[in-house]
């Protein structure tokens, strides 16, 4: 059986159902594919391992969509600061105080209600299937994997593992890194693995739910203090990052809840509250990976089938909203100009803004992880001057955060003439 729409998008994880969402609110009709099942949502339920900071601008961005009521009224943490610290030893380390070489963000300074919201990612994508699927216009198929695509002169066609085909004037890719579509398309990517990956642990703390968010910098890599909801009994829930190298995240992974509790309080620093409970955890390896074209003929991609970025500073998700957020703008004008939807000029319109704005935000988390993990004397006077700087210069620390809450959309000039000098610039 065959169903036609003006655009399928293959992948309904946060970036496909948002985009599917605001192109259903512009008319559009959607084919929307997603081999998992509808997420559900249950008030007792542990947090889901995987959570996102959501910038102020994506933020707004949900709350167009209409999502962001329903994602407030499951469950999101709003956090007001943000610690960012350098944890390295060195020489004067037993003499001058820490927090010497601390920078906090702190909304009151930006005139800001908060800088952002940590969601589960289960949430926010839950919130966005209940918008997409209340577009009249737009289909959902879930359950269903896409195992193959070609494309005409008029169209482009994907196949469902249960035989079913999609039509539609363009396919978007929005099925992740792995991305299937990215493959089938024939379109490659440069890829670079960090020696680290990203440990996530689950966890319980005593006391009430707190509003700052922190990370300290130590040579084998960040680790990292997520608030999230209240767990009752006086108790809150919270995510921790933990970014050490494959082998030393395995033995951490292996051992039991109470040995793995006794590192993460030897390893952590004095900031973290008091944990209780170890409930779940999980690793991940981290990536920069970016798609040599983001169009190829009737196929256009978004989201991490597009780019993936360290995650250090939570940006994957938030990058991914704004790639779905130009596409929306660009399709809508290529229909009110009478233009094919996969018209190759207005494709290259969304290409050419999103790209470098994704390359710049990749390669300011490849200074920020060079700047971290090497233990060379001078970087550590460099971060160490760079957090002082940014400390002492209330200016260029507002520019930073601002970038970071999406409010900003150019990188500070300091960082971005750094990244521009990593080997590797070029060719992303
Ligand atoms: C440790 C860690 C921490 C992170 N923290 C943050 C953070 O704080 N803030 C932030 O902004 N980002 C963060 N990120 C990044 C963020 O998780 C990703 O950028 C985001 O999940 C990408 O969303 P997506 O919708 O593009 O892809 P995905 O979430 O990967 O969704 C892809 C969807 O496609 C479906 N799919 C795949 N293949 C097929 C197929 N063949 N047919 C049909 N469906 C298919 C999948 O089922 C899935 O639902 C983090 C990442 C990691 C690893």
């Amino acid at each position: 059986m065959t169903q036609a729409f003006d655009v399928v998008i293959v992948g309904a994880g946060m970036v496909g159902a948002a985009l599917a969402t605001g192109l259903g609110r512009s008319g559009f009709r959607v084919g929307l594919v997603d081999q998992g099942a509808a997420p559900s949502y249950d008030a007792a339920q542990p947090p889901d391992i995987r959570v996102s900071a959501l910038s102020a601008g994506s933020e707004r961005y949900l709350a167009e969509l209409g999502a962001w009521p329903d994602i407030l009224a499951m469950r999101a943490t709003r956090y007001t600061r943000l610690a960012v610290w350098d944890e390295t030893d060195h020489p004067l380390s037993n003499v001058l105080p820490r927090k010497i070489a601390e920078v906090v963000f702190d909304a009151r300074n930006l005139s800001a209600r908060h800088l952002g919201h940590i969601v589960e990612n289960r949430i926010t994508q839950q919130a966005l299937w209940s918008s997409a699927s209340a577009q009249p216009s737009v289909t959902l198929f879930c359950g269903h994997a896409v195992t193959s695509l070609s494309n005409s002169d008029n169209y482009a066609t994907v196949t469902l593992d249960d035989g079913t085909e999609l039509t539609g004037e363009l396919v978007v890719g929005a099925d992740g890194a792995n991305s299937g579509v990215r493959n089938l398309a024939g379109i490659g990517v440069t890829r670079d693995q960090y020696q680290q990956q990203a440990m996530v642990v689950s966890v319980r703390y005593q006391g009430p739910v707190q509003d700052i968010t922190w990370q300290g910098f130590y040579p084998s890599g960040p680790r990292a203090f997520l608030p999230l909801h209240a767990a009752g009994n006086g108790e809150s829930w919270a995510s921790l990052v933990w970014y050490d190298s494959p082998e030393e995240l395995a033995r951490l992974k292996s051992l039991d809840n109470s040995a793995l509790m006794a590192e993460i309080q030897n390893a952590f620093p004095p900031e973290l509250p008091l944990l209780t409970h170890i409930d779940a955890r999980a690793s991940f390896p981290i990536a920069r990976q970016h798609a040599k074209n983001y169009v190829n003929n009737r196929v256009v991609l978004v989201g991490d089938a597009a780019h993936t970025i360290n995650p250090l500073a939570g940006q994957g998700v938030n990058l991914g909203f704004q790639d779905a957020r130009c596409l929306q703008s660009v399709l809508r004008e290529a229909r009110r100009a009478g233009c094919d939807l996969a018209n190759p000029a207005r494709l290259d319109q969304y290409e050419q803004q999103r790209r470098p704005a994704n390359r710049r935000m990749m390669l300011a988390m490849d200074v920020f992880y060079h700047l971290f993990s090497n233990r060379t004397p001078p970087l550590h006077l460099l971060r160490n001057l760079g957090l002082g700087a940014a400390k002492a210069m209330p200016f260029a620390r507002n520019r930073v955060a601002k970038y970071a809450m999406g409010i900003d959309d150019d990188l500070p000039p300091v960082i971005r003439q750094l990244a521009e000098r990593l080997p590797g610039f070029k060719q992303l």
